[in-house]
């Protein structure tokens, strides 16, 4: 195998194939049956001996044989001479003649010359004989010798995973220990200046350790053993000596430090070993700066610090071959097919990896990407079903195309309630007041603006959309529907949003309207085109161009920052807050969390569009219950406001 440099990034494909060429194989070992639970069977198992052993009872009564019985009825009963009695664990050597019967519990072998058991219940006993009432056939209440398991049956396969039924097959069978492969030992370690373990100490300047623990339990899933060997720093020495610990176990695992930039040291450190460094980036998003090493024979991974990305390469790369040597078989996730929800732009020239939430409609599934995964919210891999692959050379995806999505795990939950849409703080209020009246509620909350969400109920793939969009008519909502041509669907109105100026603490420049922002030449931080906020703010500069008798685009031409766009409420509040703009226009909510200043403009109405055909639903109407409940108006942040149109019902 040839060495690679960064600048000469690898395929997939080939990265794989490099992988799998790895000369590592299974181990292994005999371990007893209590310690069993989810170990995989390294060979088949046969039975040496019949299971049950002897045929035995299955009844408390009398054995008997049947041919005596047969004359016996409720009314008229046959009269047997007890012989002796055999409790569970007994062996009697009495062989039972005509006319005899014996006592016999449930487990206890069958005597000799009895072929049949009367329940107890049709009995009764007096003097030393019982009498029968009701006949019974040859083999009644018998469990033959081998009847469960026969001699020489073969009952356990090799790559059984152990389950507590497995292992009671095992020790009937009288087996106390058990063949398993051996569980691949990997050491795991996390470099960083920056990483403090969870539990310590956060300083200024430090993250806790994420990859440690998302890294460790993704190997444990895949049958491996985790050994934590602890956090270096950006340090050659520090890192040479955790991977000579590493070298005691059969894989190497570490995460961070894998770009070429100043502090990233890992590559060269893993140089240093022979062969060494095999592949140094992959075309991949996520997940470009990954090394794959071979120290000696020893299979060396470098993930990227970046977690979704660590993650991401982990189950693409690293699990397959640690599967392999676990005995759990390479490929973990089953698959399906979906529709893409929205349109996804990729990178030319590399292998694309994206997170998606699964949401089932009318027609199938629908897959809607997770965000936030390139920045390395862990989150967006909590909220994801699986992943699409999107191949290099392909740049733009369309709604509408199909994708197999492979799965995280073996079956993806259904959600009971999706909620696709504009994303609001009152909604995760709402739907914790609605797992009060519904504990085991599933909901699923995607957050896709408003007129993804209108998209989603007209696809039939959503059961709730928040939205809130401002027509130019100074209508919320309805407007856009008409134009949308929503029909099957009603709309709720929900509450009210406060929509105001946002401004840093105190208000330094003493910002009391949106003239102001003109008059006092202040930095603003704009709302993306087509959200309702950037509406609502031209509404109000159209508005005063008018008084002015000035063009509008003369107007926003002169507010410094009118072409700066930020996508969400919060990162209004984020410029406003480090000082980035002197002033956005938001919602108080966001303004409040941030301990912002606030000026008030009008309040927004943000909405919900419910389809027609699951309106009458129990969990809508429960939904309903709570959005015109006096709970949830104590409950809403500062901000939102419960006012007399909640809960009126508009049909389209
Ligand atoms: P690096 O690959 O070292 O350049 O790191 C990329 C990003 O991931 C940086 O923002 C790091 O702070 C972050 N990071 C690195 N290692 C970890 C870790 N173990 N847990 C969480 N974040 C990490
Ligand atoms: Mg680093």
């Amino acid at each position: 195998m040839s060495k690679k440099v960064f600048k000469d990034l690898v395929s997939v494909e080939e990265a794989k194939s490099i992988v799998e060429s790895f000369a590592v194989s299974r181990k292994v070992e005999e371990i007893k049956l209590e310690n069993a639970l989810g170990r995989i069977v390294a060979r088949d198992y046969e039975a040496g001996i019949d299971v049950p052993p002897f045929d035995r009872s299955t009844m408390d009564g009398y054995a008997v044989i049947a041919e005596d019985t047969f004359e016996a009825e409720e009314d008229s009963s046959v009269k047997l001479k007890i012989v002796g009695r055999i409790g569970a664990g007994d062996f009697l050597e009495v062989e039972l003649k005509r006319g005899e019967a014996i006592e016999i519990s449930t487990g206890a072998p069958i005597p000799k010359g009895a072929n049949a058991v009367v329940m107890e219940e049709y009995t009764a006993e007096s003097d030393g004989f019982v009498r029968i009432y009701k006949s019974v056939a040859p083999g009644e209440n018998i469990m033959f010798a081998g009847s469960d398991i026969m001699a020489g049956e073969l009952v356990i396969r090799e790559g059984t995973v152990l389950s507590p039924r497995e292992i009671g097959v095992l020790s009937a069978l009288g087996i106390a220990e058990v063949e398993v492969y051996s569980k691949p030992k990997v050491a795991v370690f996390s470099t960083g200046n920056e990483l403090v373990k969870p539990g310590g100490k956060l300083g200024k300047g430090k993250i806790y350790d994420v990859n440690a623990y998302t890294l460790m339990n993704s190997i444990e899933e895949d049958g491996g053993e985790a050994v934590f060997l602890g956090i270096a720093r950006d340090n050659a020495d520090e890192i040479r000596k955790m991977i000579e610990q590493a070298l005691d176990y059969d894989i190497i695992l570490c995460s961070g430090g894998t770009s070429a930039g100043a502090g990233d040291m890992i590559y060269r450190i893993l140089d240093e070993w022979e062969p060494g460094v095999l592949v140094h980036g992959i075309a991949v998003r996520p997940g470009k700066p990954t090394i794959i090493a071979s120290l000696g024979n020893k299979p060396a991974f470098g993930l990227p610090g970046n977690p979704t990305s660590a993650l991401m390469i982990y189950s693409i790369f690293v699990s397959p071959l640690i599967r392999r040597l676990s005995g759990l078989g390479e490929e973990k996730s089953t698959e399906i097919e979906a529709k893409l929800a929205v349109k996804v732009f990729s990178s030319s020239g590399k292998t694309e990896f994206l997170p998606v939430n699964l949401v089932s409609g009318e027609e199938g599934f629908s897959a809607y990407p997770v965000s936030g995964h390139y920045s390395g919210a862990i989150t967006s891999l909590a909220e994801s079903d699986g992943f699409i692959h999107i191949p290099a050379e392909k740049v733009i995806a369309e709604v509408g195309e199909r994708f197999t999505v492979k799965l995280f795990s073996e079956e993806i939950k259904p959600a009971d309630l999706m909620v696709i849409g504009s994303h609001c703080i009152g909604l995760d209020v709402i739907f914790r007041l609605l797992r009060k009246r519904i504990p085991d509620l599933r909901f699923k909350i995607i957050n896709v603006g408003s007129s993804g969400g209108i998209s989603a109920i007209k696809r039939g793939e959503a059961d709730i959309a928040g939205i809130h969009l401002l027509d130019e008519s100074a209508e919320y909502n309805v407007p856009y529907l008409k134009r949308y041509g929503v029909k099957n669907a009603v709309l709720v109105k929900g509450y009210l949003r406060e929509q105001g100026i946002i401004v840093a603490k105190g208000n330094p420049l003493g910002i009391r309207s949106v003239e102001d922002i003109i008059e006092k030449k202040t930095r603003i931080v704009n709302r993306n085109r087509g959200s309702g906020t950037r509406i609502l703010f031209d509404m109000y500069l159209k508005e005063i161009a008018e008084k002015r008798g000035e063009k509008f685009k003369e107007l926003t031409g002169k507010i410094k920052g009118y072409t700066i766009e930020a996508k969400s409420h919060s990162s209004v509040a984020v410029a406003v807050l480090m000082g980035k703009a002197d002033a956005g226009i938001g919602i108080r909510t966001v303004a409040e969390q941030y301990g912002l200043d606030f000026i008030p403009l009008r309040g927004e109405e943000y909405d919900f569009l419910i389809p027609k055909a699951k309106f009458s639903t129990w969990k809508i109407q429960q939904f309903m219950e709570v959005l015109t409940s006096d709970e949830l108006s104590n409950s809403l942040p500062p901000g939102l406001k419960i006012y007399k149109r909640t809960g009126e019902i508009i049909k389209l």
